[in-house]
């Protein structure tokens, strides 16, 4: 066991195992296990939360992903815009439509998508831009919603790791189209076990969700449409009813952990993320870059310090994907920055003076 551990959510569920044990007993005493009066409850708080008018509950930010795409009409033939530094999920959700996943570079300073490129990978097949508010920062929504408008492209915001993150005052998850989101028990806000969530304003695409969740029924009995086993059970709703009260308070805990590193780190000539004015992140990671990987490493192990890697291998050089066709050096931005980076402990829970002894031991390595 790490002295400083990358992720621990043990401290968290004791100050708030009160209040569960009371949800999931609630959940007992109903029974109503799939599909009740307590997940809908959830999904008028989430969307709520998020500046949304619609929110549908799903087994996973994988299948959120995917019943997005298909509510937005996404199939063969069809071509789907995301970039190269994302979790593989995105990529997948993309496949399981039988669409094309069509991968682009990202910004140095940031790590999120490069809005200016996106002209020259759209062609008369995209349907869906997918912008990953990666590491818990939204991406730069305006230009990428306008250039959307303008070719007649809908937007999925992958918002699975900016739970209650805002861009210009609003919050991920109302931002494009629709929007999706996990809830694996380490995102920021986590289920205790899988869930996933899809939020947007427009009525037809949460109908069509909410049935291709349920076997593709939306008239009892009748499968209208090709539909899947995708939906949130009842009682990880009740859970994260619970959770989603402290979400603006342990956000703001990462906000200040990552401010503590920031300055610790501050000219030592660590990449870290920019963060852009227009944003409030929630800091789901704490990457760092610019770095000999195995050297920092194996300094942090030594110290008993725990740490990460979101990911050290771009989606478009994964053996899964490699019928797309690209190769090594096609994103060179998002290549090197995945290369060259590691993320550090963060979770509300973490101390500030831990942010300090990961830093000292940080700035004890010949930069490299
Ligand atoms: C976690 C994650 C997903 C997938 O969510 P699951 O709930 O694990 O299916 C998709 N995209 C990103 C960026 C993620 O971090």
């Amino acid at each position: 066991m790490n002295k400083i551990p990358f992720f621990n959510l043990s401290e968290q569920t004791n100050a708030i195992r009160d209040e569960v044990d009371r949800a999931i007993s609630g959940v007992i005493d109903n029974t109503a296990f799939v599909l009740g009066s307590g997940l809908e409850e959830f999904e008028e708080t989430f969307a709520a939360f998020c500046g949304a008018k619609y929110c549908a509950g799903t087994s996973s930010g994988t299948s959120a992903l995917h019943s997005a795409l298909i509510a937005f009409g996404v199939g063969d033939g069809d071509e789907v815009v995301t970039v190269a530094n994302t979790f593989i999920a995105t990529v997948e959700a993309i496949a399981m439509t039988g669409a094309r996943p069509v991968v682009m570079d990202v910004l140095e300073n940031t790590g999120l998508i490069d809005p200016s490129k996106l002209d020259d990978v759209i062609t008369g097949n995209t349907k869906v831009i997918i912008p990953v508010h990666l590491f818990g920062q939204c991406c730069d929504m305006d230009p990428i919603n306008e250039i959307a408008a303008h070719h007649g492209i809908k937007v999925l915001e992958d918002a699975c790791q900016a739970h209650g993150s805002r861009y210009k005052g609003r919050r991920a998850g109302s931002l494009g189209d629709a929007a999706a989101f996990s809830f694996y028990p380490s995102k920021n806000l986590g289920a205790f076990g899988e869930g996933g969530a899809v939020t947007t304003s427009d009525e037809k695409v949460v109908a069509t969700i909410k049935g291709l969740r349920h076997h593709g029924q939306i008239i009892k009995n009748e499968h209208s449409v090709l539909g899947y086993n995708y939906r949130l059970h009842s009682m990880q709703a009740a859970v994260l009813g619970v959770k989603l009260n402290h979400l603006d308070d342990w956000n703001e805990k990462r906000r200040e952990l990552a401010a503590r590193y920031q300055a610790n780190l501050e000219g030592s000539g660590f990449w870290m993320a920019a963060m852009h004015p227009d944003c409030e992140p929630v800091y789901h990671l704490f990457p760092i870059g610019r770095i000999d990987k195995e050297a920092v490493g194996k300094a942090l192990s030594e110290a008993g310090i725990g740490w990460g890697q979101h990911y050290p291998i771009p989606v478009h050089l994964q053996p899964a994907f490699s019928y797309l066709g690209y190769s090594e050096g096609d994103f060179p931005v998002a290549e090197k920055l995945m290369r060259t980076s590691l993320t550090l402990p963060m979770f509300p829970e973490l101390k500030l003076e831990q942010v300090d002894e990961v830093c000292e031991v940080l700035k004890s390595i010949p930069f490299t």
